[in-house]
């Protein structure tokens, strides 16, 4: 939104950051082995979008990296999102046979099916292989995440990672995949490289807003946060990261390896392959859930009827202030991958620039 107020509008812009650095969730940053670290966890570029691809692309180059990962299983590392490959690394050969051919005959080669659907499937068989990859891959993991049973967890956020009917080793299908070639922390400088934009970080809206004149206000920090949860608290879940360096060449055969069934840890990254960087050591950080408490930070909007309502009520607060607006993953509270945060800035900016 900076960039475009002051690349295309030619007005003035002063952003500011409550942390002491731009970027928010992407921000990255060269340790001292020279290896880039996502500081808030793992982000890969994916979208099928070419006009939000296009975009990003005046600020930066892309790698060709396809992310892809791996998750632990009392079969040692199998693919993941499940695939066809999944199954034969997970099941003893026939089983993987016989539930592949039932799978490839119910839907079709190429397509993708959630396993909360095939745990109801009619097929026994097919219900028998969703169970082991439920327990395996799904179950453990989701509570772990959102720190709540299965059944409270919004199908859709599990729905994300669904079983592909295919042979081809990638977390995400779109289009358009990559990493910025500098990192993230490079392309966002050069969006903000305008002298019209100020960037003041350690800066905290409730300590400036008595201080500052303004014809309009974006805010992208949670909405409740910003009416001074005068209606209550919008939940969120929160994420640990412990990050290690460590005197080996590499941890584990990819960027990403899920533990589903480790009692407390999710994921663990290891940043070098990210953009393909040389070192003798690795950094690696191991990922934690836990409850947003206040002190640590917003990572996930927790999409639930409760806590959609309350957001609605602070939403209709915001309609009094014509030249106030909300948007990003806590401005509308929605779990929106990068693209589309970067798609709901542009079409805001449109709106309100017309
Ligand atoms: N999930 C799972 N097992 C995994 C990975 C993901 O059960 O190994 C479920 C979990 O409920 C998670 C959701 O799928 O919250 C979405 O996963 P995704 O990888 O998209 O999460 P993100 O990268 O946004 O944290």
């Amino acid at each position: 939104m900076a960039e475009r107020i002051a690349n295309v509008s030619g007005q003035k812009v002063l952003l500011i950051d409550r942390r002491p650095h731009i970027g928010g969730n992407v921000y990255d940053y060269k340790d001292k082995n020279g290896i880039t670290v996502q500081k808030y966890g793992i982000h890969a570029f994916h979208t099928d979008s070419k006009e939000i691809w296009d975009y990003l692309s005046l600020f930066t180059e892309w790698t060709d990296y396809h992310h892809q990962a791996l998750a632990e299983t009392s079969h040692g590392l199998v693919n993941f999102p499940v695939n066809l490959n999944t199954i034969d690394e997970l099941f003893e050969s026939d089983f993987a046979k016989d539930f592949s051919e039932r799978l490839l005959n119910k839907f079709h080669e190429g397509g993708k099916i959630s396993v909360a659907d095939l745990q109801n499937d009619e097929d026994e068989v097919l219900r028998r292989g969703a169970e082991i990859l439920y327990e395996e891959l799904f179950k453990n993991y989701t509570m772990k995440q959102w720190g709540m049973s299965v059944d409270e967890v919004d199908p859709s956020v599990i729905a994300r990672v669904p079983i592909y009917l295919n042979r081809q080793n990638r977390y995400f299908t779109d289009k358009y995949q990559g990493l910025p070639k500098e990192g993230y922390t490079a392309m966002l400088n050069k969006m903000l490289d305008n002298p019209l934009i100020e960037v003041r970080l350690n800066t905290d809206w409730n300590d400036i807003k008595d201080k500052v004149r303004y014809d309009k206000l974006f805010f992208t920090g949670s909405i409740d946060a910003f009416f001074n949860y005068k209606y209550g608290r919008l939940p969120y879940r929160s994420l640990r990261f412990d990050i290690q360096t460590l005197p080996q060449e590499h941890y584990q055969p990819m960027a990403q390896v899920n533990h589903p069934n480790h009692p407390t840890m999710t994921r663990s990254i290891e940043h070098k392959y990210l953009l393909d960087e040389k070192s003798r050591n690795t950094t690696v950080s191991f990922e934690y859930p836990e409850a947003f408490n206040g002190k640590n930070e917003r990572y996930y909007p927790i999409s639930q009827k409760e806590n959609i309502d309350l957001y609605t009520q602070y939403l209709n607060e915001a309609k009094k202030y014509p030249n106030i607006w909300f948007f990003g993953r806590l401005g509308d509270y929605k779990y929106y991958n990068m693209d589309q945060a970067v798609g709901r800035a542009l079409e805001l900016y449109s709106e309100v620039f017309k």
